[in-house]
């Protein structure tokens, strides 16, 4: 490829649209040209209207673009879409329309039965699905692709090889997710200094569905839901960025520790053997210390895209426990975009220029 493929981000100034301006800074085959976002933010510059939260400086090429409304046309090939997910059911369906791949990360589209809810290492085949879906829904070049909640996209990729190689019959998780996965200005500091919230809204409900169908096989242009059982606790946990979870598994046949240990570490996928260039070396971490994985030292692993998954033991309850942790922002949203529209465009997806 000789140029870079023209990208827009709808809602840039969010704390998602920032991770998508940092990691798209010198990606060897995207670039951005087009940003959009609330009212409050539209006619200005992006330095002017997006107060930079991440560490370092607003990446120079983005500084003098102008903030557009995020509806079509906009001066870009393909839209990734970090909007409230009210907003995104509208905007995306119009972009689609109007002839843009749109990737996303909100929950809008996540469930609907003809749009693939895409982690390159897990379910690559489910984007036969885009074939009904333009069928359906009337796109021509357009369609829309969208990457899973930021926990489910932890919990569904260290349960894929465990799947794959055991069968997982029962799964129980229970979440400390992070600040960041609330946006900005998030929750509120006193409410969560010297504290800790069992509920985030939607958050269990998103785990147990999205997981079962990225985990689903494809059978007559149809996703079929993984049969297992769901449970999922989440918890708003005083740390800035990195969701963990304490996991507990029902396996569908008797397998050693090393067994599982072993199907973690050698996990590798699609997006490893095309070399693309967000995926990690090794999509999944195994730690052997007694006090790994930490959200400060291992939510940054294989550049904030790789889960680290440790604590690895028999369960008396259940047949093994782990614990699992991963970069919110990054694997769990705009890392995880990336890589999805990384993964369309080596699969000569990406065609159409509106
Ligand atoms: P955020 O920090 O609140 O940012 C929201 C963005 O949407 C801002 O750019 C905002 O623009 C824009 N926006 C808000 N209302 C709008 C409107 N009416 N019209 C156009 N743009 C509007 O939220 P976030 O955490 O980045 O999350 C964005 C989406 O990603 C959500 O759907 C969320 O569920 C999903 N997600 C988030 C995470 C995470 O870890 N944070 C992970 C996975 C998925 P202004 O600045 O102009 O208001």
């Amino acid at each position: 490829m000789n140029r870079k493929y023209r990208v827009g981000i709808l809602g840039a100034t969010g704390t998602v649209g920032q991770r998508f301006i940092q990691l798209l800074e010198d990606h060897p085959q995207f670039e951005v040209t087009a940003l959009a976002a609330s009212g409050r933010s539209q006619n200005r510059s992006y330095a002017e209207a997006c107060a930079w939260r991440l560490p370092g400086e607003m990446p120079a090429s983005s500084r003098h673009l102008v903030v557009a409304p995020p509806e079509p046309p906009l001066d870009c090939e393909l839209v990734f879409s970090s909007l409230p997910s009210d907003i995104a059911r509208e905007t995306e369906a119009a972009f689609a329309a109007a002839g843009y791949p749109v990737i996303s990360n909100s929950s809008a589209f996540r469930m609907e039965e003809d749009v693939p809810l895409l982690i390159p290492e897990v379910n690559h085949e489910h984007l036969q699905l885009l074939d009904t879906q333009r069928a359906a829904r009337g796109y021509d070049t357009g369609f829309i692709i969208t990457n899973p909640n930021c926990s489910t996209i932890m919990l569904a990729l260290v349960l894929a090889p465990l799947h794959a190689r055991f069968g997982v019959e029962a799964v129980v998780a229970t979440t400390m997710q992070a600040l960041s996965g609330a946006g900005y200005p998030g929750v509120a500091s006193l409410d969560i200094i010297d504290n800790v919230l069992p509920f985030i809204e939607s958050e269990e409900e998103k785990i147990e569905r999205e997981t079962l169908k990225i985990l689903g096989r494809m059978r007559e242009a149809r996703i079929e839901a993984a049969q297992m059982k769901m449970s999922a606790q989440c918890h708003r946990v005083n740390v800035s960025d990195g969701h963990m979870a304490a996991v507990r598994v029902k396996l569908a046949r008797a397998v050693q520790l090393a067994d599982v240990r072993e199907a973690f570490a050698s996990f590798t996928a699609l997006p490893q053997e095309m070399r693309l260039h967000s995926a990690p070396e090794r999509p999944i971490i195994v730690r052997e210390e007694n006090d790994r994985p930490q959200p400060r030292l291992d939510r940054d692993a294989g550049r904030g895209m790789s889960v680290t998954v440790g604590r690895i033991a028999p369960d008396s309850v259940l047949d093994y426990r782990f614990v699992a942790l991963s970069h919110n922002t990054i694997r769990g949203a705009a890392g995880a975009a990336i890589l999805n529209a990384e993964l369309l465009l080596a699969t000569n997806r990406l065609g159409g220029i509106p």
